[in-house]
C-alpha cells in the first residue's frame, strides 16, 4: 500500500490566484481518508497537483515514495473527477470510456487485450453499471457518470484513488454503494483520498480526515480531528 506525501505545497494560478499556501500532510497507506473543506479552499487543486495534472510553484508530492512525474508514470494514480472533464459531444459509449482508464484518451484505436476487456467488464460490474455499457456517457445522469468514472478508475488499477465529491448528486442508495466499495478497495490495499462536504457519512467510513482551507487546518483519525475543530 502507497501512502502519499505533500510537503509545503503551493500552488499560485496564473490570475495570482493563490490556492494553496504552504500545505504539508500525509495520507496514511491502506486508508480512507476524507478531505473536508469549503467551496474553493482548494481540494480540486491539490487533487489535479497529486495526479500531477498541475505543476505547483512551490513544494513537493510523492507517492508511494516516488515523485509524481514517476508515480504518474507508473499509473499509480487514478481520479475520479467531480463532473465531466471533457463535453462528451462526439458519441463514445460507457465501455470507451472505462477502456480509457486502460489506455487513456488517446489511444482508443488501440486494440484491447483479453486482460484490458476482462477488467473493464469487472469494474462495469463492481459499480453497477454493466446493463449501461452500450449507452452513450454523454446520456447517463450525474449519478450513473460518476460510477462510470469510478469504473475507469479501477479500470486503471491505481493503487491510490483520488475521488472529488463523489456523492455530489447520488441518490442514498448509490452512495451507499459506493462506500462499502471504498471499504473493499481499501481491503484490497488501495490508499483512497475522498472530497468531500458530506461531514455525517466522514463520520461512518473515513479513517482519517486532513481539513483544509488554503493550507491544512487539521490531520487525524477522524475522531481527533472532529473533536479538536467541534
Ligand atoms: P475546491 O475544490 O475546494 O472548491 P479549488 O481547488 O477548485 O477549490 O479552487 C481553489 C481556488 O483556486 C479558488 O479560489 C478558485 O477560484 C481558484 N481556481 C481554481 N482553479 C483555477 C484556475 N484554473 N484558474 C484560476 N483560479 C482557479
Ligand atoms: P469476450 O471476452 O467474451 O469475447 P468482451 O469481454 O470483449 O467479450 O465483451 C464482453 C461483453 O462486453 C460483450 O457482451 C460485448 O458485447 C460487450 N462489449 C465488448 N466490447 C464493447 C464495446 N466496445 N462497447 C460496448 N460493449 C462492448
Amino acid at each position: 500500500t502507497l501512502n502519499i506525501s505533500v510537503n509545503n505545497l503551493s500552488v499560485t494560478y496564473s490570475n495570482a490566484k493563490l490556492a494553496l499556501y504552504n500545505a504539508s500532510c500525509t495520507v496514511e497507506p491502506g486508508t480512507i481518508t476524507a478531505l473536508v473543506g469549503p467551496n474553493g479552499s482548494g481540494k480540486s487543486t491539490l487533487f489535479k497537483s497529486i495526479m500531477g495534472f498541475l505543476k505547483p510553484t512551490q513544494g513537493q508530492i510523492h507517492v508511494g515514495g516516488l515523485t509524481v512525474q514517476k508515480a504518474q508514470k507508473k499509473q499509480l494514480m487514478a481520479y475520479v473527477p467531480q463532473s465531466d472533464e471533457v463535453d462528451w459531444n462526439f458519441p463514445v459509449s460507457v465501455y470507451d470510456v472505462v477502456m480509457m482508464g486502460r489506455y487513456g484518451y488517446m489511444n482508443l484505436l488501440r486494440i484491447p487485450g483479453s486482460k484490458d476487456r476482462r477488467l473493464v467488464m469487472e469494474s462495469l460490474e463492481r459499480v453497477g453499471m454493466i446493463d449501461f455499457r452500450h449507452h452513450q456517457i454523454g446520456e447517463l445522469s450525474g449519478g450513473q457518470k460518476k460510477r462510470a468514472f469510478l469504473a475507469r478508475a479501477l479500470a486503471q488499477e491505481g493503487k491510490v484513488i483520488l475521488l472529488d465529491e463523489p456523492f455530489t448528486g447520488v441518490d442514498v442508495k448509490t452512495e451507499k454503494r459506493i462506500i462499502d466499495l471504498l471499504i473493499q478497495l481499501r481491503e484490497e490495499g488501495h490508499t483512497i483520498l475522498v472530497s468531500t462536504h458530506d461531514l455525517a457519512s466522514v463520520l461512518t467510513f473515513c479513517d482519517r480526515t486532513i481539513l483544509l482551507n488554503q493550507t491544512i487546518l487539521a490531520s487525524g483519525t477522524t475522531e481527533e480531528t472532529f473533536t479538536e475543530e467541534n
